[in-house]
């Protein structure tokens, strides 16, 4: 396999998972009387651009159904962080009513929402159904198509260049970043600006975040990487904030190359922290492994103890990074009774692999468990918030990334 950025033979391994079933391919009850789908989960590292991405497998595109739970608006936290973003961009680059804004990865509106409420024209790009409808009830136009350069070409033929071209938590899903890069350049007006969200590769390695890694994630991102993919579709990076989102992500600003505005110190000083930290040496990812292994053998021993000592053992949050740790440990429902989730959607349904029933957070309540496994960390201070009610019983919350750790 050659590296989706620069074309180079692929010859290091990053993390092995061996095989696991989609981490979105949440189970009816019928569902479990036929067989599961399981496919490679396997990462690469390219030693000449350092893209770290998902091994190519036959059948890729049957991930990509359309039966997609994921609401965004249904993280509170998550949620907010969208609005204070609108307000501040809205802010920082004098967006009005004469402006255009797109979104790529529109979701259910949760961002572009603020946008409309604000008098100012936008356009959601959302190829899934469910949550574009959802967007469309707020009144936001939703185009129900995948992006990339043919798409961006189209835009900029009707005249509907961006002055800011947004993307949180999609540039490092899309299977081809050259194309999509390229999309973002042909339908960004000339001084527009592009802002892109995503989980920084450093923190995944540092925090040992290595069930953030499943199919439909097929590029772990550093600044330098995301650089060199901008330069060479004709874009600049001219600046970059570090946020707590995910486990940390990085928001890029980007530009057309021959944009006026300079290139900020944020963006040598964490080029340069990249450096120091290993992530242009090989044996920083060679080493990756052993770490997630830890994690995994940690969480293993945890709940058999648990069990053996009569402990009452379930999890919280039925995210995709929830399925990756339960899948490569193999855990099933007799480690695990149950996971809540607040998300209607998927409640009434299975985890992928491990066959977790999914139910509504109220299950907490009725059965009083021991431990409470927090399976999307990020949000861990939310979820123990609202459910604090568990402590009066003795109830105790559990993460297992980046160590296992009782809260
Ligand atoms: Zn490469």
């Amino acid at each position: 396999m050659k590296c989706r950025h620069c074309g180079t033979l692929l010859t290091h391994t990053f993390l092995d998972l061996g095989f696991a079933p989609p981490s979105n391919a949440y189970l009816t009850e019928a569902d479990l009387t036929t067989p599961e789908k399981y496919y490679p989960l396997k990462i690469k590292v390219c030693d000449e651009c350092w893209l770290v991405q998902t091994e190519d497998y036959a059948q890729a595109n049957e991930l990509f159904n359309s039966d997609y739970a994921y609401f965004s608006s249904t993280s509170t936290s998550w949620f907010a962080h969208a609005k204070r973003f609108a307000l501040n961009i809205t802010e920082e680059l004098s967006l009005g009513p004469e402006s255009f804004v797109i979104e790529v990865a529109s979701n259910d509106g949760y961002l572009l929402k603020n946008f409309v409420a604000a008098g100012i024209p936008c356009l959601g790009i959302e190829p899934t159904a469910s949550t574009a409808q959802a967007a469309e009830k707020l009144g936001i136009p939703v185009l129900r198509e995948f992006f990339g350069e043919n798409l961006g070409t189209k835009l900029a033929a009707e005249g509907k260049q961006a002055d800011l071209i947004t993307g949180n938590n999609v540039y490092a899903h899309v299977p081809d970043i050259n194309d999509f890069t390229k999309g973002l350049k042909a339908a960004l007006k000339p001084s527009g600006t592009i802002t892109l969200e995503f989980p920084h590769l450093l923190r995944l390695i540092e925090q040992n975040q290595f069930d953030t890694v499943y199919h439909e994630h097929f590029s772990y991102l550093s600044l330098y990487t995301v650089s060199r993919v901008f330069g060479s579709a004709g874009l600049r990076i001219w600046h970059v904030e570090e946020l707590p989102t995910h486990g940390g992500s990085l928001r890029i600003y980007g530009c057309h190359v021959d944009d006026a505005r300079v290139t900020q110190a944020s963006v040598f000083a964490l080029m340069q922290e990249e450096v120091s930290r290993g992530l242009q040496q090989l044996k920083t990812y060679l080493g990756f492994q052993p770490k997630a292994d830890k994690i995994k053998d940690d969480l293993l021993t945890f709940l058999i103890d648990q069990k053996r000592a009569g402990k009452k053992v379930v999890a919280y949050g039925a995210a995709a990074k929830g399925n990756t740790l339960l899948n490569y440990g193999g855990v099933k429902p007799d480690l695990l009774a149950f996971v809540c989730d607040a998300a209607a959607a998927k409640q009434e349904k299975y985890m992928p692999g491990s066959h977790l029933p999914i139910l509504a957070p109220s299950a907490i309540k009725q059965n009083k468990p021991d431990f409470i496994v927090i399976l999307p960390w990020n949000i861990a201070d939310e979820v123990t918030s609202q459910n604090s009610f568990a402590r009066e019983w003795g109830g105790k919350f559990v993460t297992a990334v980046p160590k296992l750790t009782i809260l």
